[in-house]
């Protein structure tokens, strides 16, 4: 088997699984945290496999400590600063620092590199 050469189609439907295994932990948290946390440890072998970003919508919502699934409100705590969002996992107390670009760095930034396109954050 030939690594690191998939079709387009195939990583197409990893990305769509790992989607879906969000949605679900997402759904599941209330009732099964445990059951959210190996579906992200699932999405996480499904991006490291097909050897593809997380979908951005995703990227923070879980901890790369611990690797527990986050749910803002339940088990992490989100906080606006300046110009930063910064994630507390209340599981382990890691915190996850994400820069905030407002629009017009973003701008230049595209000026710049037209290279990595990343879907819009929510
Ligand atoms: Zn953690």
């Amino acid at each position: 088997m030939r690594r690191g050469r998939r079709p387009k189609w195939m990583l197409k439907i990893a990305e769509e699984r790992i989607n879906i295994l969000f949605e679900m932990a997402d759904e599941e948290f209330a009732q099964h945290p445990e059951r959210s946390n190996r579906y992200v440890q699932m999405a996480r072998n499904i991006a490291k496999k097909y050897n593809i970003k997380m979908p951005a919508l995703w990227k923070r919502r879980f901890c790369k400590e611990c690797k527990s699934f986050l749910k803002p409100g339940e088990n992490c705590r989100v906080r606006l600063s300046n110009s930063c969002v910064t994630i507390r996992c209340l599981e382990c107390g890691n915190t996850i620092i994400i820069p905030y670009v407002n629009e017009q760095k973003y701008r230049r930034r595209m000026k710049i590199e037209h290279t990595s396109q990343e879907g819009t954050d929510e």
